[in-house]
Parts: structure tokens; C-alpha cells; sequence
């Protein structure tokens, strides 16, 4: 196979290879199921199985698996074979349609933040026939999703399925107010900007923060890092141009639209962006990205960190999470339209995500918080931990023409009167972009900057389509009432602008002013995933996602759960990690070190009593009180760790913050120190510029 065309999604069980495989009647009810949502019946799917089946082999596969996505925020899979005996010790290649709708892997092994103490451990999966098949490594795998037997979501897909139906609902009823009768559904769609650095493997099995923590957990700034920002959209270097060919390539047999490749900010660090799809499609996608980046680079000798702060002092990595809403019959609800009409339902949708990111600030915040991603938030290379909200120039000026009844346009000023004016135009904005904003309308899509790279992009679609769809629900209940409707819209979206404009914010959003700003226009600031897991349970979000049917309230307390829990074991293993490196690599290192010096001084006076020994001695004291410095506080850590406080998890987890992370940093400070003064045939481990400009060729 060579050419693209030819071989994009050629492992994918796609509409095409269906027409092709499927009878008629089977084909078009599968496409109806994948339309409306509905499950398959049984006759239909044994057809479908079946033909899967034999499309697979014919690929090469011989196992199946339920491809699922729980709580970790990683992807699972059991393979089973397709062999079933049929005595006389021969088999047949088997699938039928009940493996293909439904699995039953053992749920208890996976987080499932308590849900299980009240249900039983089995789970089962639930085909997902909205994202495609496909074959993996020989494995035919079937996208589903994942639950408990009393029905409750234990994975990612299922809340992210139902925050999609939620918005179905409350869209329609927004379309048929503007007289639209021909919609009969509408989907959000992502495009996720993934973000991430390649180094060289040998280099990378030095180093066993990497290996288990996947970030740096010392390592004294280089010489060179981001200064000159020559790395920016730089040239490819052959190796990484040949890992993204693979890369690319092995994508596109899987049906993903790998767009866009160049070189970020830091040295090595590196971004793929695939052109955008349904919601529910994109995040299977993006986890299929994730773990085909690991892999690649591994074939390439090298290795993909996702981490989210991979190293201090210079940017981490996000995953830009672009998103919009879309009817079925191709229309874009987030760019303005052409008539009046298309105008004020354009405005009228810009209102719900203005209405939904201030209401729900504190529930996009937990989206993004993990013990990793807190590194990278206001960090100066990426959004602070304040949600806020850019619009552009042209746009905020014309809401705020309607927020005061004055009037708008160039030449010919005039008020704007929602539903009966057409809106000036707006330039597609490309140039006057703000990167410093961790929300951004970029013309007809906003783009939300705040997720970090290895997270499941998952959790914030679902908010982002649960607060809009809860926008929309008020906005038509109004509405559907309304005499004048007219009237009633414009008073809405005014008065809408009016209530949310503090969290619109055009300036530079890295600024420190920004942040009294923020707060005193009453935005949350929370820097830490402790600080805003609380808001999880806040009442207003737990009548939100229940109202929405999203999430019952037991399975928000799991996910509370699972956040912090997850946080409190990243920082335990950062800190074992930090302390054994510290005892079996460091401290020794340096230790021999100033021992030589030590014996180079004593040496040289024995023999030249006069000389000076300035270098050796001054060092070698400043190396030892060192050591003992960072002996100190690495017993001081030990000590922390043995004696976590009783209680609940989120005492637990500010614990880690302040009594383990926080001492993390400071015998950190000691090691980096060490690193600087200590002579590199000494130094066990590679340092920044070494790994950093490890991929050279
Ligand atoms: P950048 O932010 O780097 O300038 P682009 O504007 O090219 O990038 O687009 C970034 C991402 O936004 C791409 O993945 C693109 O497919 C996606 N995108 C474009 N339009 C939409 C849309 N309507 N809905 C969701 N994502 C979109
Ligand atoms: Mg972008």
C-alpha cells in the first residue's frame, strides 16, 4: 500500500467497508444505530459480528477485544481469540454478535472510587458502534464502554456518551425555536493538540524518575534551554522526521486524521494535531495517539514523554482541547452566519459557553487538575489556574453594544437589535490571537489551553458539553414561553452578558496584575488539585450532572475520590523515587567527589606544603555541607512519609502538598546545587542539556 488515500483507515471497520460487507437492510440499521444512538438488535449484530470476524482475519487478526477506557485514564484490553473447538481436537474462527455487543471483563481491578463496595466486582462493556472498529497489533478492537452491573459508569466514555446526549436535548430545543425543523441531532467535536517531548532511550533508562515518575525530579538548569526559541517551528531532525512518518502513517491506517507536526518551544519538545471529529470519535483517537507515540518512539530508540512538566523551568506540555458544536446537517452553531436570524442563534449559543465556563469555572478547573498538570498551570509557559475567557476585540465589542443598548458598526452606526440586525462582520481572527488565555474563541470554535498532555480529554468534554447543555436548558425555558420572541432573545442574550462578563478577559493572562483582577471580580483561583477538588461535590455541580443525567451522585463521590487518590499516590512515588535516587545515586556521588578532592588537597600538600588548594578545599566543604543539607531534609521526607495523617482523602492529599512536595522542592534546591558543583565524571545521571538535546541527529 502507498499511497495515503489508499491507505487511510485501511484497519478500520468504516461506513465503506460496511456498505461493501453488510447487507443492504443490516447496513442501514447500523447506520441508523450509530445516528440516533440505539442499540443494535440481536440478529443484526451476529450479521455484523460475523463480518467483522471475517474482515479481521482476512487483516491478519485472530483476537478480539473489548477496547475500553476506565478510570485510569488510560485504555484496556482483553484480547480473546476467535477459536472455538469443534471437537476432534480442530477448531473454527468464532464471533458472535453477544461478544460483540457485550463483554464482561473483572471490574476489580480497576479504580472504581467505591463504587464497587456497593455493587458486585463483575463490570461489563457495551459496544460504542458510533466509533469504528479496528485492528490493532493483530487485535480486531472494539471500542466500548465500561460499567458496573447496577449501571454505573466506571470509565470515561460512558459520562462522555451521555454529556453529548444532554447537549442533543437542550441544542433541539434551541434550533426549533429559531424554526429550524430539519436538524435531527447535533454533536460536539474536538480537535486535540497534543503536545510532547522525544528523547533519546539511552539517556532516558539513566534516569529512574523518568522511568517511574515520567518527569525530572531534579536536574540543574543547562546552559542553553528555551532562550533563543530557535526550537519553535524549527526544522524536523531526521530522526524525529522519520519517528513523525511512522507515526503518521500507523495513524491514518487507524482512521485518524493526523494533521498538523512542528517543533514547540522547548528543545525536543514536539506537537501533533489531527483534524477534528465527533466528540466521543476524537477522545478514542487521541488515547490511540498517546499510546502510538510511545510505541513509535520506542521502534526509533527513543522515547515520548506526555508528562505535563517533564522539566522545570521550561514549558510543559498541554493538550489544546478545540471544540464546537455541530448539527447533522453540517452547520457550525459557533461561527456567525449570514441572515439575522443565523446571527442571534450564533449569539445566542456564544452566550451559553460564556454563561457555562463563569457558572462552572470551578468544574473545568477539576477537569484538568492531576498532580501533573499542577506543575504546568501558571507556570508562565501555560494558562494560570484562573478560568477566564477571550473573545476578541471585535466580538466583545459588539456584545457590549448589546449589553448597553449603544450603537455599533463603522460608517453606519447603528444598535444592534437581536434576531433583526445582521452582525457586522467579524474577520476570521488569526492575528490578533491571545495565547495567554486559557479559553479562546478563535472564529468558530473555542479553544480551551487549560488540559494537560497525558490526560484523557475525556473528562473535560464532558463539563464542557454538561454546562453548555445546562445553559441552553434555561436559555429554553425561557424562550419556549416567551410572547414576543423576538424581544425575549434579545433581552436574554443582553442580560446574559450583563451577569457573565467578569469572566471575559482580554489581556495577557501570565500577568500577576491579572490575578488581583481576577479576584477581585470574584474568579476562582485555585492553584492545586486539593484546593479545587472539593468543588467536585459543591451542590450546585452535583445538581447539574445529575439534572443532566451525566453522573448519579455516587458516581461523582467516586471520581472525587479518584482524583485525590490518584494524586496522593503520583506524589508517594515521586517522593520514594526522589529519596532513593538521592541515597543510592546522588549523595554517594557527590561524597566520592569530595573525598577526591579531599585526597587531592591532602596529596598535593604533603608534597608542596605552600600550595594553595583553594579550589579542592573551598569545595569539597561547600559539597559536604551540602550532602548534609540534603541528608537532613531527605530523612525529614522519609519521616513525612511515614506518618500520613489519619482522615479523609483530601487532607491526605493536601498533606502530600504541603508535607511531602513541598520538601520535594526544597532538598531538590540541595541536589541541583550538587549537580553544578560536582565534576561530570562524578555525576551519574544525564543532566537537562543532555537529555534535552539528547535526539541530535
Ligand atoms: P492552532 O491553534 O495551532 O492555530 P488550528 O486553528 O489549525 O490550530 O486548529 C487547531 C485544531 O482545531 C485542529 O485540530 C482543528 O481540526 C481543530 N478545529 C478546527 N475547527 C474545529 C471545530 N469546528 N470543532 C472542533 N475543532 C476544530
Ligand atoms: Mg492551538
Amino acid at each position: 500500500m502507498n499511497s495515503v488515500t489508499e491507505c487511510f483507515g485501511s484497519m478500520v471497520f468504516n461506513d465503506s467497508v460496511m456498505r461493501q460487507r453488510l447487507p443492504k437492510e443490516v447496513f442501514q440499521q447500523v447506520q441508523r444505530s450509530i445516528i440516533d444512538g440505539r442499540r443494535l438488535d440481536s440478529a443484526v449484530a451476529t450479521v455484523v459480528a460475523n463480518a467483522m470476524k471475517d474482515w479481521a482475519i482476512e487483516k491478519g487478526a485472530t483476537h478480539f477485544s473489548h477496547w475500553f477506557q476506565p478510570m485510569t485514564g488510560i485504555t484496556a484490553e482483553k484480547h480473546e481469540s476467535f477459536l472455538s473447538p469443534i471437537g476432534g481436537g480442530r477448531v473454527i474462527m468464532e464471533f458472535s454478535g453477544k461478544e460483540l455487543i457485550q463483554g464482561e471483563p473483572d471490574a476489580s481491578s480497576f479504580p472504581s472510587g467505591g463504587l464497587r463496595a456497593t455493587f458486585e466486582a463483575r463490570g461489563y462493556t457495551a459496544w460504542d458502534p458510533t466509533s469504528y472498529a479496528f485492528i490493532k497489533d493483530g487485535i480486531l478492537c472494539i471500542p466500548t464502554a465500561f460499567c458496573s452491573y447496577g449501571g454505573e459508569a466506571l470509565d470515561k466514555k460512558t459520562p462522555l456518551l451521555r454529556s453529548m446526549e444532554a447537549i442533543n436535548r437542550q441544542g433541539l430545543r434551541i434550533i426549533r425555536l429559531f424554526g429550524n425543523s430539519q436538524v435531527t441531532s447535533i454533536k460536539t467535536t474536538v480537535g486535540p493538540e497534543q503536545e510532547y517531548f522525544l528523547i533519546d532511550r539511552e539517556v532516558f533508562e539513566k534516569r529512574k524518575d523518568l522511568i517511574y515518575t515520567g518527569r525530572t525530579l531534579f536536574g540543574a538548569r543547562p546552559p542553553k534551554g528555551q532562550e533563543l526559541d530557535d526550537h519553535y517551528f524549527g526544522a524536523i531532525k531526521p530522526r524525529v522526521a522519520a519517528f513523525m512518518k511512522e507515526l503518521n502513517e500507523e495513524l491514518w491506517k487507524l482512521g485518524v486524521m493526523a494533521k498538523t507536526e512542528h517543533n514547540e518551544v522547548a528543545p525536543g519538545q514536539h506537537e501533533l494535531a489531527p483534524i477534528f471529529t465527533t466528540t466521543n470519535i476524537a477522545a478514542d483517537h487521541n488515547q490511540l495517539t498517546m499510546e502510538l507515540m510511545r510505541k513509535i518512539a520506542k521502534k526509533h530508540n527513543m522515547v515520548c514523554l506526555l508528562h505535563e512538566k517533564p522539566f522545570a523551568g521550561l514549558n510543559g506540555s498541554g493538550k489544546h482541547n478545540n471544540w464546537s458544536i455541530c448539527t447533522n446537517t453540517g452547520v457550525n452553531l459557533l461561527e456567525p452566519g449570514e441572515t439575522p436570524y443565523e446571527n442571534a442563534q450564533f449569539l445566542l449559543f456564544l452566550c451559553a459557553v460564556i454563561q457555562a465556563v463563569d457558572d462552572y469555572q470551578d468544574m473545568l478547573r477539576i477537569s484538568v487538575a492531576s498532580a501533573a498538570n499542577d506543575h504546568r498551570l501558571g507556570a508562565n509557559e501555560a494558562p494560570p489556574a484562573v478560568v477566564s475567557m477571550y473573545l476578541g476585540s471585535e466580538l466583545e465589542s459588539i456584545l457590549s453594544a448589546i449589553e448597553n443598548d449603544t450603537p455599533h458598526g463603522g460608517t453606519k452606526k447603528e444598535q444592534i437589535k437581536v434576531g433583526v440586525h445582521v452582525l457586522p462582520k467579524f474577520p476570521r481572527d488569526t492575528t490578533d490571537r491571545n495565547r495567554t488565555s486559557p479559553f479562546a474563541f478563535t472564529g468558530n470554535k473555542f479553544e480551551f489551553r487549560m488540559p494537560g498532555s497525558s490526560a484523557s480529554i475525556s473528562g473535560v468534554n464532558v463539563v464542557l458539553n454538561t454546562a453548555v447543555a445546562e445553559s441552553l436548558r434555561q436559555y429554553a425555558d425561557i424562550l419556549e414561553k416567551a410572547e414576543d420572541f423576538e424581544a425575549a432573545l434579545h433581552d436574554l442574550i443582553r442580560d446574559v452578558i450583563r451577569k457573565h462578563k467578569r469572566i471575559l478577559f482580554n489581556g495577557n493572562g501570565y500577568d500577576e496584575s491579572w490575578l488581583r483582577e481576577a479576584e477581585k471580580r470574584g474568579l476562582l483561583n485555585l492553584p492545586s488539585t486539593p484546593d479545587c477538588a472539593p468543588y467536585y461535590l459543591a451542590p450546585k455541580n452535583l445538581e447539574l450532572f445529575t439534572r443532566h443525567r451525566v453522573y448519579s451522585e455516587s458516581e461523582i463521590r467516586a471520581r472525587y475520590e479518584i482524583k485525590l487518590d490518584s494524586y496522593c499516590k503520583v506524589r508517594r512515588m515521586e517522593a520514594l523515587t526522589l529519596l532513593e535516587m538521592t541515597r543510592k545515586e546522588i549523595l554517594p556521588a557527590a561524597s566520592r567527589y569530595a573525598d577526591s578532592l579531599a585526597e587531592t588537597a591532602l596529596k598535593r600538600k604533603q608534597l608542596l606544603p605552600q600550595a594553595d588548594c583553594g579550589f579542592e578545599t573551598e569545595l569539597c566543604e561547600q559539597i559536604a555541607a551540602l550532602i548534609s543539607a540534603a541528608y537532613e531534609k531527605a530523612k525529614r521526607l522519609e519521616a513525612n512519609l511515614a506518618s500520613p495523617p489519619a482522615g479523609d482523602s483530601l487532607r491526605l492529599a493536601f498533606f502530600f502538598r504541603d508535607q511531602v512536595l513541598s520538601l520535594m522542592e526544597e532538598l531538590r534546591k540541595d541536589l541541583d546545587e550538587l549537580e553544578r558543583l560536582t565534576a561530570s565524571d562524578f555525576w551519574p545521571l544525564p543532566t537537562y542539556g543532555e537529555l534535552l538535546f539528547s535526539v541530535n541527529d
